[in-house]
């Protein structure tokens, strides 16, 4: 026997019980983000990787080192998305959508990051995107973070935290990162080692390092919502009072920056404190130069992602949807009908399994444990009269009925 297989190193299946979470999850963004009107597009796993550099930021972490990447049998390189901001870009301009007013977008599916796998930190996981392409204002952002808060409201999770930044634009951004550099190499000595190679490369990722000593050195550090030029303040300012308006709780905080260089101006993060150091359940921002940095005219926009499996460990388990009816068909002569029957009860909505043949006794031992409400048990008196005698499992109480009043009884409860 040859050693048996075993899914790759931070890749997990997705069972039954996970699934009926996602599920829920998903349903529950599409009913809320329907009442934003946003629709949903389906967009490739695969893409380009020179996508992915010329976006993501060839000093960021995702594409120097965790893209999953390969060159085709045609000698093209290609990734596995490990995002879904720079494909959306590219689908919208490729779709020739930048002269059609606003798009407001979601999309849901996997990405793919060779990160160390650790709880709530995978090599596949999944996303739901949120992308509103063509907006300027900050009314957008907060009504964007308003939609993030319905929906994480909707599916009941407790005790979440908004924060906000402002991650400046290119005219005040530079001058500050500059700030920010020489106040770090002041303390090179008590950064981590990939804080170290930041400074020069990432510097304002070195803010949300997540090792406490590294936190602890930036106490002091020069904060970007201090250096923002007007149209930037005036920009936080309308998203703060936005979010006000609109009774949204949220918390400064100058640490949060994205680990994407496409970011500008608005970024948030929504964090439990359930998960540990992987806690930031939902987070994006305002990225108004990546349109024009893929090609395209240049095009405001702003968004966000959430990852379904994060989101999922908050949950409760969710009921198995348990069979509503087994198939206990005694006598050969029956299996016909039988097949019949169930076929008639499935057409009209029930769920259905049969419960094996073979002697009553085993059958019903079947219905057992696939949890069946309702045992519809036919023998040939039943093919008869055309009856079935229907067993409640809860209360084990026995009515014959016609197929009629079996699908109405099982559709009732
Ligand atoms: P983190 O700081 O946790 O690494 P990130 O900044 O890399 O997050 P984004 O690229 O903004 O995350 O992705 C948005 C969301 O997707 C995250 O908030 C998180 O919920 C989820 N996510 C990101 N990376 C992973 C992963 N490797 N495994 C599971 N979920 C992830
Ligand atoms: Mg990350």
């Amino acid at each position: 026997m040859s050693k048996s297989f075993r899914s790759i190193r931070g890749i997990h299946d997705g069972l039954t019980s996970d699934v009926r979470r996602w599920r829920h999850i998903e349903q529950t963004a599409r009913d809320v983000f329907k009442c934003y009107a946003f629709s949903e597009v389906r967009l490739p796993v695969l893409e380009p990787t020179a996508l992915f550099v010329r976006s993501i930021g060839e000093e960021t972490d995702i594409v120097s080192k965790e893209m999953y990447h390969f060159t085709d049998q045609g000698g093209d390189d290609i990734c596995l998305r490990p995002e879904g901001t720079a494909g959306a870009v590219r689908a919208y301009l490729q779709a020739g959508l930048t002269r059609s007013g606003s798009q407001r977008w979601f999309y849901t599916g996997p990405m793919f990051r060779r990160e160390r796998p650790q709880k709530g930190r995978l090599r596949q996981f999944q996303q739901i995107g949120v992308e509103w392409l063509n907006v300027q204002g900050p009314l957008e952002d907060a009504e964007l973070l308003a939609m993030a808060h319905a929906f994480l409201s909707e599916l009941g999770l407790p005790s979440l935290r908004l924060e906000i930044n402002s991650l400046g634009c290119p005219v005040c951004r530079p001058d500050y990162r500059n700030k920010l550099v020489v106040y770090l190499k002041s303390r090179t000595d008590c950064l981590c080692e990939t804080c170290n190679v930041r400074i020069e490369k990432n510097p304002l990722r070195v803010l949300d390092c997540k090792n406490e000593s590294c936190q602890a050195q930036l106490a002091d550090a020069p904060e970007m919502a201090s250096h923002l030029c007007n149209d930037c303040e005036t920009h936080f300012f309308g998203l703060k009072q936005a979010l006000d308006v609109l009774d949204i709780p949220y918390h400064v905080n100058p640490r949060i920056v994205r680990g994407l260089d496409y970011y500008n101006r608005t970024a948030f993060e929504i964090i439990t404190d359930q998960l540990g150091a992987q806690g930031t359940v939902l987070a994006g921002g305002r990225y108004d130069g990546l349109v024009g940095e893929l090609g395209g005219p240049a095009t405001p926009a702003v968004g966000f992602a959430l990852g379904l499996e994060r989101i999922a460990m908050l949950l409760p388990e969710t009921e198995a949807e348990l069979p509503d009816i087994g198939i206990v068909a005694i006598g050969d002569s029956v299996s016909a009908y039988a097949l019949n029957v169930a076929a008639e009860l499935r057409k009209a909505g029930c769920s259905v399994v049969h419960c094996g043949g073979g002697s009553a006794k085993r059958q019903f031992k079947m219905a057992d444990r696939e949890h069946v409400r309702f045992v519809a048990v036919i023998g040939e008196d039943e093919m008869h009269s055309n009856h079935i005698t229907l067993k409640n499992m809860a209360d084990g109480n026995q009515e014959t009925l016609v197929l009629n009043q079996v699908i109405t009884t099982c559709l009732s409860g």
